[in-house]
């Protein structure tokens, strides 16, 4: 069992390189997605993040994939998205978190239901009020964050201004959404630090493997594919095995830079794609150890 809190290992000063999977739904098999884990734990993260109902009804696995992750020698940073549950829910699942020797959390809203209405009083309204709840625990408390900002804010000072109160709540660092363009990154790095926002910012980079799906995914999330990258993505994107190799060297190329310029966190949205992330390690041979 490895327990390591992320703010540890992000501190240490040598570049860290994080994975993300998502655990399978209630009903389905564990065992296949417990070997896709297992393979990309031998690739050596510095820590695995297991996301929280992002794929369909899996909320209930991701305390087990968690715990599963560091059986197999890499901390693993458990998501909770707080909107659509009780306040006794969000207990029993932190209950279980400790009980299973989990030390970080990824504190979230989660994204609205399209029906949605006004939350009733039992539930949390933003993720700050999540951070708020869990702070007094030991947990090491992580919050997503958006360089090009949340798409329902309307405006980027506002959405920094909630950032701030979210971190001042009691977070130890944040993990950005998606971006294609590292300049979004040091721009949105220094207005963050303008802000008074001190806390390590992980850098999120996505290797992109299907072009449609990053299309629409670009669109819903408000991330902008920069020119450079909409070449690659019209000219491969309905090429699986050529859009795979070359959204592996574009991610490839973006972590090289930021590490080359200072940033020594960068989290990789691998999903459950151990061959990704297994080619993106090999390139990075030398440059993190
Ligand atoms: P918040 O921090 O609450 O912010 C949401 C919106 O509310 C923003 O527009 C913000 O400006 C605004 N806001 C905040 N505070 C206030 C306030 N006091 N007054 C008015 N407005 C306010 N989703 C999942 O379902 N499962 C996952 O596992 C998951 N993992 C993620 C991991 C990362 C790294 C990221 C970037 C996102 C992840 N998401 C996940 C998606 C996330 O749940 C959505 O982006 C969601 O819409 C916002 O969540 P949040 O925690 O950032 O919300």
């Amino acid at each position: 069992m490895c327990r390591m809190k992320i703010s540890d290992i992000v501190s240490s000063g040598r570049p860290s390189v994080s994975f993300e999977v998502f655990p399978p739904r209630k009903d389905a098999p564990f065992a296949p997605v417990k070997e896709v884990v297992a393979r990309l734990c031998r690739a050596k993260p510095s820590f695995m993040s297991v996301t929280y109902g992002a794929s369909g009804n899996a909320q209930a696995n991701t305390a087990e994939m968690a715990e599963f992750v560091q059986a197999q020698g890499v901390p693993a940073l458990a998501h909770l998205t707080c909107l659509t549950s009780t306040r006794d829910r969000i207990a029993d699942e932190i209950s279980d978190l400790r009980r299973r020797g989990i030390e970080n959390v990824l504190c979230l809203r989660g994204d609205r239901p399209p029906d949605a209405t006004e939350p009733p009083p039992e539930h949390f309204r933003h993720a700050a009020d999540l951070v708020r709840a869990l702070r007094p625990s030991t947990f090491c408390l992580g919050g997503a964050c958006y360089p090009e900002c949340h798409p329902e804010c309307a405006h980027f000072q506002d959405d920094v201004a909630h950032l701030k109160e979210k971190v001042d709540a009691g977070l130890d660092f944040l993990t950005t959404q998606m971006f294609f363009d590292n300049n979004v990154y040091f721009h949105y790095l220094a207005r963050l630090r303008n802000a008074g926002v001190t806390v390590p910012v992980l850098a999120g980079i996505m290797p992109v493997t299907n072009g449609r799906q990053i299309a629409r995914i670009c669109k819903l999330s408000g991330t902008v594919l920069p020119p450079r990258f909409r070449a690659i993505v019209d000219r491969f994107g309905d090429d699986a095995e050529a859009m795979t190799s070359a959204g592996v060297v574009y991610a490839t190329e973006q972590i090289v830079d930021l590490f080359a310029n200072g940033v020594n966190a960068v989290h990789v949205y691998t999903m459950n794609k151990p061959d990704v992330a297994e080619r993106i390690m090999a390139n990075l041979k030398g440059v993190v150890s």
